[in-house]
Order: C-alpha cells, then sequence, then structure tokens
C-alpha cells in the first residue's frame, strides 16, 4: 500500500535554482527506495520535501493511508555526517529527541537498549563521541533514529564518509535491521553499486532540473 507520494513536484530555491521539476515518486510501506543520481540533482532536496523539513514550490506530499497531518512524527532522519553531541555520552545523545518528543524516562531507557543492540552497540552506552571510529558514530546515528520507532527511515548518504570495508559492513546491518524491523526507507546515495545491493527498487534521478529518468528493481527482495 502507499504510503507517501511525491506528484509533480517542482522546487525553486530562493535564489533561482529549480532543484526539481516534474518529479513524481511513490513509496510503498516495505519498500527500500534508493535515489541514485549525481551530486546536485536534488536528493537531499526530495528527502526534506518527504521529511516535512521544506515545502514544494508547486506539486504535493501526500501521505494516503494516514489522516495525521504531521509527519513529522513518523519519520527518523539519519543525516551524512553522524551530528552526535560530542559532550554527551552515547546513550544521552540517542535519549535527547526521546526527551524532545516527551518519551517518559522510563520508556526511553528501554528504547535505548534495545536500538543500540539493534546496531550492536550495547557494550558502548557510556563511551563518548570521540572514542568510537567513524562506523560506530553512524550506528549511533542510526540507533538514535530508530529509537523513534519510525514508520519512515530517511537516509541521506549515510555512509559516504566511511571506508569501504566499513560501508559494506553497515549496508548488511542495514539490510538485517530492516527485516527485523520491517519499516519502509528511502536511502540516498551517488552508488549504483549501494543502491543495487540494497535497494527493492531504484529510483534513478538526473539533474538540471532533478527529476525521476527510470526505476528499476533492485536485488533486495520487496515488501
Ligand atoms: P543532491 O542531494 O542530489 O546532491 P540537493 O538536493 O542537495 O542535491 O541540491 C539540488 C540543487 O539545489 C543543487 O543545485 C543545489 O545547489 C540546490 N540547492 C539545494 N539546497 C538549496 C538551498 N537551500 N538554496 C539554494 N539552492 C539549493
Ligand atoms: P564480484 O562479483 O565482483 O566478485 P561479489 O559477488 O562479492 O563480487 O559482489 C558483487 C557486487 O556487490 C560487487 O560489486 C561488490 O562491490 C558488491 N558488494 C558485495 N558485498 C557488498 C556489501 N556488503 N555492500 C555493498 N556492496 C557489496
Amino acid at each position: 500500500s502507499p504510503l507517501v507520494t511525491l506528484q509533480g513536484i517542482t522546487k525553486v530555491f530562493a535564489n533561482g535554482v529549480t532543484a526539481l521539476e516534474g518529479f513524481d515518486l511513490g513509496i510503498r510501506t516495505g519498500e527500500f527506495v534508493s535515489l541514485l543520481g549525481p551530486s546536485g540533482c536534488g536528493k537531499s532536496t526530495v528527502l526534506r520535501l518527504i521529511a516535512g523539513l521544506d515545502a514544494p514550490t508547486s506539486g504535493a506530499v501526500t501521505w494516503p493511508g494516514s489522516a495525521d497531518a504531521d509527519h513529522r512524527s513518523e519519520i527518523g532522519f539519519v543525516f551524512q555526517e553522524p551530528t552526535l553531541m560530542p559532550w554527551a555520552d552515547v546513550a544521552d545523545n540517542v535519549w535527547l529527541p526521546l526527551r524532545l518528543r516527551g518519551v517518559s524516562k522510563r520508556d526511553a531507557q528501554e528504547r535505548i537498549t534495545e536500538s543500540l543492540a539493534l546496531v550492536g552497540l550495547s557494550d558502548f552506552a557510556r563511551a563518548y563521541p570521540r572514542e568510537l571510529s567513524g562506523g560506530m558514530k553512524m550506528r549511533v546515528s542510526i540507533a538514535r533514529a530508530l529509537s523513534l520507532k519510525p514508520r519512515l527511515l530517511l537516509m541521506d548518504e549515510p555512509f559516504a564518509a566511511l571506508d569501504e570495508i566499513t560501508r559494506f559492513r553497515l549496508n548488511d546491518d542495514l539490510l538485517r535491521l530492516q527485516r527485523e524491523l520491517a519499516c519502509t526507507i528511502v536511502f540516498v546515495t551517488h552508488s549504483v553499486y549501494e543502491s543495487a545491493y540494497l535497494s527493492s527498487r531504484i529510483a534513478v534521478m538526473s539533474p538540471r532540473p532533478g527529476r525521476v529518468v527510470a526505476t528499476v528493481a533492485g536485488e533486495a527482495p520487496g515488501p
């Protein structure tokens, strides 16, 4: 069933740059969709529109199965940089967004434990970001997003800054997580390998202005 649909999207920024024009994409529940395309084709803009962090100039982002107008609480966002707070340990980094959403301390504790276990970092709850490798920091970011129990996980080139071995490991971790959690993922990358390996469907984008030029099946099984 459709989870979120982007239809006839145009996005023109204040500086006159048309980032997207005639952009159409439907995302079904349980899918792992990659947005694949060169730098500047509008991939991050698409994620921001889905997340409601920005609005389209024209066209619509709709959530067919849901009456709730504000979908931000259903979305987890993982950025390219891990963006951890250096003064807080791993558990507190995961805790802060839960606190901001008013999750009780007890419930939060459970979610922190659960999500750190999912990414294999149970033993590092009291470690500080500076003590972790790049891959581990990215795993903390993923745990932080997962602890919000999102229906939809948006990931913006999350592994771009990592070495290849770490990246391959995290790719496998992510596939396992998606199977376990059965969540929907939209994953931005400019790596053909990564998109093919991870996703059930690949939306190939072309730039100037950004739009979907083809949708092809990935290697991962669909929902
Ligand atoms: P990608 O994620 O594929 O690299 P982006 O979505 O970041 O592409 O950007 C698409 C285009 O829109 C680029 O030309 C970029 O320079 C431009 N752009 C992105 N954000 C803004 C902004 N806030 N203001 C002006 N131009 C922007
Ligand atoms: P090859 O067919 O080149 O001998 P493999 O069968 O190991 O190599 O992998 C097929 C493709 O999938 C290769 O392009 C490889 O880079 C990619 N690949 C393999 N494992 C992973 C992984 N964990 N994450 C991302 N890509 C991978």
